[in-house]
């Protein structure tokens, strides 16, 4: 056996096994070329999701007749002027693209250098080269690639479909929009215009059009600096989230990045308030020294490395628990939007809303909220409104929370007069309580309209709060059981609480292992209440501690637990509660922060202006 040169076309289609790894990555890197040569307008062709067919045309710069030969060299670029590796002002600087694509495609690219009399074409084939020739174009460059992949077939085989590579064309594209407002792109695809954006203003005006008036509508504005770091952009309020992360848009020195840290930091931030199977959306614009970040990780540049990790994230995540915390009162708007549409009147009929009967099909649900009237006062049996009470000691001075809160707030707490809560609107945004539905929905009226809360997920957040703060403090307040409580449980069940025990000893759950199959809960946090159902909790937390795995960090896993628990430990739907219990609750949501949505990023309370009530009547 002898040792070989490999011959240039055999590297550059190795190359290309990791700059191309499907069409996507191709128009990405073209696309760029594109931005790196000042190109005020940018537009895509694609056909069959970019598989057979790809175009692009720019204004740019253009290059001469040289340079289009050398540009399809291997390490061939003119955007390390100074070999400086550290301190790179390019998109590209890998000079692989386009030997690459040239490698493993049929790719003509024609150009007109800024400036020129005559444009140049050169055309390659699976890595062999053939001559310029004059050719006819205005100033900038177009290149078309053909049957990309036809000639390394191992890859052509691993290509997904048209509607997925199409897909991921555009999200590719999207990003380098978001980080490029100053360029005009435009995509279209099998003959259809997908998107034609404008030069725009600034990043906020390219980012409402891409992302819309909806997301503008819930999200909350994120700056923040630290050490000449510089964080911006965009995010999600938590109860407006998706079931994917791919509507995190992270960019790093104006170069969109697809980086482990930054989504680690994006979950680190939110896990208190979004179930994990949840995403919020975000836009998120890092500016940093360049000689602190490395971009020069991966051959397709989207992965970085930075000098000082714990400094961004420390910043990443600081700064988007502060909105959070900032905004915790506040709930989607399109919640309540989504639920006004739902409300939407019956066609024809001609007797007025009133007379509609109760039922009038599942299709109409809805309807029964015009027939609904509010009584003024409860109406909770005197003999029943005890159920509710034994839950809502946990209220009570006695529990301790209410040292909690500053005196002059306590004072206000008292009332219940309706009229004085509500000439306090900034005192008692959530109002006062008239009505409890289905004993689960607390009916409020605010000075300007009214307020459902769901009680459950709303008390659900209050209990998980408190346990933050009692943990904070000195720690979470158990009570030891008389006897133990022995929970039958499955062996491995057992055997991944007991690995956790530490853990759960620092969130006042003391258990012990009783025989192979059952433990022993020796203790629990009183917040838990007096009757908690512990082997529901245990299967739950048993199942938990498996799916997060080690990966998780000490607080984030303490955190879930704590969720966990507040959801067992607070009040079931179900529970009737007397008016005296609601605006306690009321009260309670009001100072608690982020009681706006509860541990899984739902909603706690939605509020329906009185305005929006009257155009549901038609009285707007
Ligand atoms: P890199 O972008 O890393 O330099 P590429 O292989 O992508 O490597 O491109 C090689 C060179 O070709 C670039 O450095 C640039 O000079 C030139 N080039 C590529 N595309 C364009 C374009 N659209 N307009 C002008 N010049 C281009
Ligand atoms: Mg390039």
């Amino acid at each position: 056996m002898r040792i070989r040169h490999l011959p240039e076309t055999l590297i550059n289609q190795i190359a290309a096994g990791e700059v191309l790894e499907r069409p996507a990555a191709a128009v990405k890197e073209m696309v760029e070329n594109a931005i790196d040569a000042q190109s005020s307008q940018i537009e895509v062709r694609i056909e069959n999701g970019g598989k057979s067919f790809i175009m692009i045309t720019d204004n740019g710069r253009g290059m001469s007749r040289d340079d289009l030969s050398a540009a399809l060299d291997r390490h061939a670029t003119s955007k390390l002027p100074d070999d400086d590796l550290l301190n790179i002002g390019y998109l590209g600087f890998r000079g692989e693209a386009l030997a690459s694509i040239g490698a493993v495609a049929r790719m003509q690219i024609s150009s007109r250098e800024r400036g020129a009399d005559e444009a140049w074409s050169i055309f390659i084939e699976g890595g062999s080269k053939e001559d310029a020739e004059p050719s006819s174009l205005p100033e900038g460059t177009k290149i078309e690639v053909r049957d990309l992949f036809y000639a390394t077939p191992a890859r052509l085989k691993f290509q997904k479909s048209a509607r997925a590579e199409y897909l991921a064309v555009k999200d590719v594209m999207l990003r380098l929009a978001m980080a490029c407002p100053h360029v005009a792109f435009a995509l279209v695809h099998d003959g259809k215009k997908v998107f034609d954006y404008p030069v725009a203003d600034d990043a906020q005006s390219r980012l409402d059009e891409i992302l819309g008036n909806e997301f503008g509508h819930n999200a909350m504005s994120i700056e923040a600096e630290r050490e000449g770091i510089l964080l911006r952009g965009h995010a999600g309020l938590p109860t407006y989230h998706r079931s994917n992360s791919m509507h995190q848009y992270l960019f790093v020195n104006g170069r969109p990045v697809r980086d482990k840290l930054l989504h680690g930091c994006v979950r680190a931030a939110y896990s208190d308030v979004l179930a994990r199977d949840r995403h919020p959306v975000l836009a998120l614009f890092l500016t940093l020294p360049p000689e602190q970040v490395d971009v020069n990780v991966h051959p397709a540049k989207t992965e970085v490395r930075f000098q000082d990790p714990g400094l961004v994230r420390g910043l990443i995540i600081s700064a988007l628990k502060h909105a959070i915390h900032d905004h915790g009162f506040a709930v989607t708007s399109t919640v309540s939007h989504a639920a006004l549409d739902r409300l939407a009147r019956p066609q024809n009929h001609g007797a007025p809303a009133m007379a509609l009967p109760m039922h009038t099909g599942r299709h109409m649900s809805g309807v029964h909220a015009y027939s609904m009237q509010m009584p003024a006062t409860n109406t909770i049996p005197e003999d029943k409104r005890g159920m509710a009470e034994d839950f809502y000691t946990s209220y009570t001075p006695q529990m301790g929370w209410d040292s909690e809160i500053e005196p002059s707030a306590r004072a206000d707490m008292q009332t219940e007069d309706p009229q004085a809560l509500l000439d306090n609107p900034e005192h008692f945004p959530l109002g006062a309580a008239r009505a409890q539905l289905h004993e689960n929905y607390i009916i409020a009226q605010t000075p300007n309209g009214m307020v459902v809360v769901d009680q459950h997920a709303a008390h659900e957040r209050l209990v998980y709060e408190k346990f933050k703060k009692q943990m904070q403090r000195d720690g979470i307040i158990k009570q030891g059981m008389l006897t133990p409580e022995i929970i039958e449980l499955e062996e491995s069940e057992c055997i991944r609480l007991l690995e956790h025990q530490d853990t759960f000893e620092q969130v006042g759950l003391e258990i012990d292992a009783f025989g192979s199959d059952a433990i022993a809960v020796q203790a629990i946090p009183v917040l838990l209440g007096d009757k908690p159902k512990l082997k529901a909790l245990m299967e739950k937390l048993a199942h938990e501690v498996t799916e997060s795995g080690t990966a998780q960090g000490v607080e984030e896993r303490l955190n879930q637990i704590l969720s966990t628990m507040a959801c067992h430990g607070s009040i079931r739907s179900g529970r009737r509660m007397n008016t005296h219990e609601m605006n306690a609750l009321l009260r309670d949501m009001e100072k608690t922060p982020l009681s706006g949505q509860c541990n899984h990023g739902r909603p706690t309370y939605v509020t329906l202006s009185l305005s929006e009530i009257e155009t549901l009547f038609g009285r707007k």
